[in-house]
């Protein structure tokens, strides 16, 4: 996990992550590197995460993951982006892909019900069409546990999901400080009817609680 600049965005009504940010770039790049290092390169994969999108990173962070990625031998490195700023995907793809490894970019969609999306999480996506909001992106995360979700509007999510996207994780909301909190109802209707059937697919993750790929 990286520090960068923050989620300049910060709409959406789930998420408390923006404390972990800051503008000082050397102080970004100097916590970076020490994360980077431990990069062994075992599998030659590499997943960056950092509270926000990777275009908030710092451009001196950006060519330390450069950097780790050929010292490391890395063929593919995962990124996460939010739908605003897929205009600059194309870029990074072509730069990593230029010392020969491709990027796999992640999109946090939270559910595909538009107006839930919009009105009551505030995603900020303005895109309807799975197809559309998928074309520049590999990968979605999912967002259940939230009132108002329903085992089959859960359903329907992860079925559309697994059709637009190459790779699905679905994380379960857990307490935070953000307006919008979890159901108790709702989380116990996926652990229930959802979890059972999609537990061992090939193309999901499920995040019961949120540290559980041991990043946060
Ligand atoms: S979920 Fe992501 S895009 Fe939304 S406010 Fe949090 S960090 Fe920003």
């Amino acid at each position: 996990m990286l520090r960068g600049r923050g989620c300049r965005y910060r709409g959406c009504r789930f998420c408390d992550y923006h404390q972990d940010a800051s503008d000082d770039e050397a102080e970004n790049l100097r916590i970076n590197r020490e994360t980077l290092d431990k990069v062994s390169g075992c599998f030659s994969h590499l997943e960056i995460v950092n509270s926000g999108s990777f275009c908030e990173l710092d451009e001196s962070s950006m060519q330390a993951i450069v950097d780790v990625c050929q010292k490391r031998e890395i063929k593919l490195i995962h990124f996460e982006c939010h739908w605003l700023y897929r205009r600059h995907i194309p870029a990074l793809r072509k730069r990593f892909a230029e010392i020969g490894v491709q990027v796999k970019m992640k999109i946090g969609v939270e559910t595909f019900d538009a107006e839930y999306r919009e009105k009551t999480m505030r995603k900020g996506i303005r895109e309807t069409s799975p197809a559309l909001i998928a074309k520049d992106f590999d990968e979605c995360c999912l967002l259940f546990g939230l009132p108002g979700q329903t085992v089959d509007s859960m359903k329907n999510d992860i079925e559309t999901a697994l059709r637009h996207f190459e790779r699905v994780c679905v994380n379960i909301m857990v307490e935070n400080t953000a307006p919008l909190q979890p159901s108790s109802q709702c989380r116990r209707l996926f652990i229930e009817e959802i979890y059972p059937i999609y537990k061992e697919h090939p193309r999901l993750d499920i995040l019961l609680h949120n540290t559980d790929f041991g990043v946060g």
